[in-house]
């Protein structure tokens, strides 16, 4: 173990960017402590890690307390998909606020560093593009995407009040949409639902015309971002885009996803969800001058990465955490 070995809280960590980041800490020789209730993701995501003397899984949701003694804990449990957010809204505003306020009061008792994996779906649908982190965005309060938008809006608030009234040290990231391996495969987002569908040459579902954008990152460089902001100055709390400003049409996307696998699915087009933001990309300029970070991975690359896993599964083996994908 190095001199440096940290107590490592990762809630959410048997999630697609959760256990991403368990890899990265554990491989660093920290001593990782994964908290999970295993809604959206599967013990597969993590069970090369369970063997690990630095690796530990407790199945636990995040709405209720939980003492533990950490150094360090990254708050990225929360469903994500707006399939699973959806589900059941009142959990998901739950698991924001008040796994936030559990998470808080765990950093506060241990003085712990606290990171929260904070979205772009703070900023609704913007009407500023691209996004830097001083607007403050248009989000219905009262739509089927308020309960991820708005839960997590308070879970920053929740964060800076802490930070403000109790001194905790905190670090706030706003992730923009992040693909790569261990995508749920019924997640119902955009690239894994389309690589899913052109791998079994089944239609394509285009929402809407398919003209609405967004800006793809590839996992590693997500989490690279991540750790960068929890290791950096005191003084830099963000909050801080992380994602990749290269922007696609979701109908640039689906014929990439074409042209890379070979299928022969055909484009369908259903109607577009309420409240589907119609353009998104971050504006990165604050973590380019204050982490030194940007993307590293073009999209074509990491669809290929994420091409090969989702063909490498035994799909039958994963359940779909709700109807809604
Ligand atoms: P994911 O669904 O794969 O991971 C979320 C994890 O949280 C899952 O393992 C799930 O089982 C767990 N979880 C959900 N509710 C819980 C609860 N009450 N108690 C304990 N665990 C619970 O999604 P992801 O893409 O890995 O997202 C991880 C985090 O990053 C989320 O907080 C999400 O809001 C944020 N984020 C992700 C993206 C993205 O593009 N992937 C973009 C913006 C923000
Ligand atoms: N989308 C689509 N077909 C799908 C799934 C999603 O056209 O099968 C669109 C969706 O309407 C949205 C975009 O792809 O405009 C991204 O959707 P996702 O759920 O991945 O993420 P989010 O909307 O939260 O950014």
């Amino acid at each position: 173990m190095p001199s440096t070995c940290k107590r490592i809280l990762v809630t959410g960590g048997a999630g697609f960017l959760g256990s991403h980041l368990c890899d990265r800490l554990v491989t660093q020789g920290h001593d990782v402590i994964c908290v999970d209730n295993l809604f959206t993701s599967q013990k597969s995501n993590i069970a090369h890690l369970l063997g690990k003397p630095n690796f530990e899984f407790i199945r636990h949701d995040v709405t209720h307390p939980l003492w533990l003694e950490v150094d360090e804990i990254y708050n990225a449990a929360c469903p994500a998909a707006p399939g699973h957010y959806q589900y059941n809204p009142i959990k998901t505003m739950k698991t924001s606020v008040l796994g936030a306020i559990n998470v808080l009061g765990m950093a506060k008792r241990c003085k712990a560093k606290i990171l929260q994996f904070s979205t772009s779906e703070v900023y609704g649908d913007p009407t500023v593009h691209p996004q830097p982190e001083s607007y403050r965005g248009n989000v219905n309060p009262i739509g089927p995407r308020a309960c991820y938008d708005e839960g997590k809006r308070a879970a920053e608030t929740l964060f800076f009040d802490y930070q403000r009234s109790n001194r905790v040290n905190i670090r706030v990231v706003r992730i923009f949409n992040t693909f790569g391996p261990r995508m749920h495969p019924y997640d119902g987002r955009v690239v894994s639902n389309f690589i899913r569908q052109a791998l079994h040459n089944e239609d394509i579902t285009i929402f809407g015309e398919g003209k609405q954008s967004r800006s793809f990152c590839y996992v590693s460089d997500l989490i690279e971002g991540i750790v960068r902001m929890m290791n950096g100055p005191d003084d830099f709390i963000g909050p801080v885009n992380l994602g990749n400003p290269d922007e696609f049409t979701m109908l640039e996307l689906a014929q990439k996803v074409i042209a890379l696998t070979g299928s022969k699915s055909r484009l369908v087009y259903k109607p577009m969800p309420a409240d589907d933001p119609t353009q998104r990309q971050p504006d990165i300029t604050l973590a380019k001058s204050k982490l030194g970070w940007q993307p590293t991975i073009k999209l074509d690359e990491g669809l290929k990465k994420t091409i090969e896993y989702l063909r490498s599964i035994d799909i039958t083996q994963f359940r779909a955490p709700t109807p809604n994908y």
